[in-house]
């Protein structure tokens, strides 16, 4: 993905966004609490990746994943048109670059719902502009009772992403934030919580020093 990303991050603008990449292992509320995040914020994009694997049940072309053949992710691959992309559960999952470029250039900040390869590159390329969120289940076994009861995928499928959720847990250790989703609306705030006070960090805050030089200009005494 090369520097790119973080050039498009440093170009003058009215409103610096960042980078809010959230990871969980599979079935841990990871989706759900990043589509709340974005219906409630409007300065808040949801990056929508591609992907090859198939649709689930309920799931829309354009609004979970663009779907996409192994073909055509390979031709999107080669003309660079993703910001990473990683192998997750026997699948190809990738972001494409130029909407989240076009909304950095609106001001906005992007969440990415993406597993820890691709957050690992993404960050390693926009330190400073990344804020990583790690959620972890109350127990395994809660974890598997959400995916049973979830029940979107098949007995292989799920029984795959038990598995892969120990190696995805693992990684816990790279995120600046880690809460566990044992209560929906207590983790909800928390992420809320950081999203906020993320925004408020004097880097990302342009307007602060004209603001202050107009309130040194305001003579009281
Ligand atoms: P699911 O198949 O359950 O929708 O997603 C499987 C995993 O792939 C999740 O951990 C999800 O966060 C991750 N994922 C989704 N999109 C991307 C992406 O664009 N890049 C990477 N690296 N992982 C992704």
């Amino acid at each position: 993905m090369s520097s790119e990303l973080s050039k498009h991050l440093q170009q003058p603008r009215k409103r610096r966004g960042f980078l809010l990449l959230i990871s969980s292992p599979s079935g841990a509320g990871k989706t759900s609490l990043s589509r709340r995040l974005v219906a409630d914020h409007a300065d808040l994009a949801l990056s929508i990746s591609a992907t090859t694997r198939p649709a689930r049940p309920g799931e829309e072309h354009e609004r979970e994943y663009y779907f996409v053949s192994s073909q055509e992710f390979d031709e999107m691959e080669g003309r660079g048109e993703f910001l990473e992309w990683a192998n997750v559960h026997e699948h190809r999952y990738g972001t494409p670059k130029t909407p989240v470029m076009a909304a950095l250039d609106l001001g906005k900040d992007v969440l990415f719902d993406i597993d820890w390869q691709g957050a690992k590159q993404i960050a390693d390329n926009a330190r400073e502009d990344s804020v990583r969120v790690f959620i972890l289940p109350p127990s395994m076994a809660e974890l598997s009772r959400r995916l049973y009861a979830r029940a979107q995928d098949s007995v292989p499928v799920i029984e795959g992403r038990l598995r892969r959720a120990y190696d995805e847990i693992a990684q816990w250790g790279l995120y600046d934030y880690v809460l566990v989703n044992e209560d929906y609306d207590r983790a909800y705030a928390d992420v809320a919580h950081i999203y906020h006070a993320e925004r408020l960090r004097r880097d990302r805050q342009g307007w602060v020093a004209p603001f202050v030089q107009g309130l040194m200009a305001e003579k009281v005494v």
